[in-house]
């Protein structure tokens, strides 16, 4: 689950709530709700599998309005 951090949104999402992707600043996506961008880390598994786990290090970055 995400947890959109742009206070006081908040929103939860799936991961299929949400599209991620590389806007080059590493990948992330962006809140259905308020368009906040929210870094996420990618994550390979041996077997294929790739899952993504939100990046809680660094501060979100609010949508231009
Ligand atoms: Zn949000």
């Amino acid at each position: 689950m995400f947890i959109c951090r742009n206070q006081p949104c908040g929103a939860e999402w799936q991961l299929a709530d949400v599209l991620i992707k590389n806007e080059g600043q590493g990948l992330m996506f962006r809140c259905p709700m308020c368009g906040a961008r929210n870094k996420v880390l990618r994550h390979d598994a041996p077997d294929g599998t790739i899952t993504y786990e939100q990046d809680n290090s660094v501060p979100p970055k609010p949508a231009v309005k």
